[in-house]
């Protein structure tokens, strides 16, 4: 039997439309119009992308958003001032500064000058740590995403293995943290792996849930996984294509045709993962807007 196809545009869209209500029903409630404050430093062309959706789907859902753009030799200092001026201001209620950051400008340092409450990417310690003690937070995008995902495709992860391809901050490590809180939605067993061990195929075998985390185009394939598992494929990885128009064409971590042939429910990429991000930023703007108004 071919593998259930777990879309991320439906989810997405039935995501934006709550999140459309959420933020009318704001307005009339308390006259908050939930605002995004997005600082883009340089001009990659990916980043630019990006940060314009970003600005768009703000529009599309009726909130506020404001886009700085600053050169690529702007200094640490200009872009803390500018997350102090939002961290001040009452219309602004979730900040983003666009990842990567040119080398000079220290990352970390950055991400922990954001007002916890207003930090909508979920990468402040104090969110981080409110995760993984199962307190309610700001949670990442992308792994929230993909909790939803499951949940809403009718894969729950309550009682499952979970194996998680990948540790890395943004999606390894905050996903396995989701999945594994005694809570609607997660109660999953989890493990991670990683380049730790040598060979994880013998975890990857076990997975019912196998979420790829790993940046290694199909990398993972068919023959590797438990019949019957679910497939969550957060890969993008761009490989050169003679055929594409562009030259290239993106997959994910994992060989979706022999995948598919084994699965139950599998992401397909591009169309899977990669669609929920943004949508996961909009209800984290809305629940910033939503507590700072309290
Ligand atoms: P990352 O920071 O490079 O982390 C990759 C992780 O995979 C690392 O923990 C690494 O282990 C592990 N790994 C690599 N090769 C492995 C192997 N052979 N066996 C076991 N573990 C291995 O990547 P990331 O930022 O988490 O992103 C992962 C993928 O997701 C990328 O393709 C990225 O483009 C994509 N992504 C998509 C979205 C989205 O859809 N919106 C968002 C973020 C990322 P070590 O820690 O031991 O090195």
């Amino acid at each position: 039997m071919a593998a259930q196809r777990i879309e991320g545009k439906p989810v997405a869209e039935q995501i934006k439309s709550e999140v459309r209500e959420g933020v009318a029903q704001l307005i009339r409630d308390k006259g908050v119009r939930p605002g995004l404050g997005v600082i883009l430093v340089g001009d990659d062309p990916a980043s630019q992308t990006y940060v314009n959706s970003k600005g768009k789907a703000c529009a599309d859902l009726g909130m506020h958003s404001e886009t700085i753009r600053m050169s690529a030799d702007s200094s640490e200092a200009v872009v803390l001032a500018q997350v102090a001026a939002w961290n001040a201001d009452p219309r602004i209620h979730g900040i983003l500064v666009q990842m990567p950051l040119p080398k000079h400008i220290n990352e970390q340092r950055v991400i922990e000058a954001i007002d916890p409450r207003k930090d909508v990417d979920g990468f402040h310690p104090v969110n981080v740590g409110r995760l993984v003690i199962g307190m309610e937070c700001l949670r990442p995008c992308t792994p929230a995403g993909i909790q939803e995902l499951l949940v809403r495709s009718g894969n729950d992860p309550a009682g499952k293995h979970v194996v998680v391809i990948g540790r890395s901050n943004i999606v390894g490590k905050p996903i396995a943290n989701i999945l594994l809180q005694k809570a609607k939605g997660a109660n999953a067993v989890v493990t991670i792996a990683h380049t730790g061990m040598k060979d994880i195929s013998h975890l990857i075998r076990q997975a019912d849930i196998l979420i790829a985390a790993v940046g290694r185009p199909e990398s993972i394939t068919g023959a590797m996984l438990k019949p019957g598992c679910v497939v969550i494929d957060v890969g993008i990885n761009r490989i050169t294509d003679p055929s594409s128009p562009r030259g290239y064409r993106n997959v994910g971590d994992v060989h979706f045709a022999s995948a598919a042939e084994v699965a139950s429910a599998i992401t397909p990429v591009p169309g899977g993962v990669g669609l929920m991000t943004i949508a996961m930023l909009m209800q984290n703007t809305l629940q910033a807007a939503r507590r700072l108004s309290c």
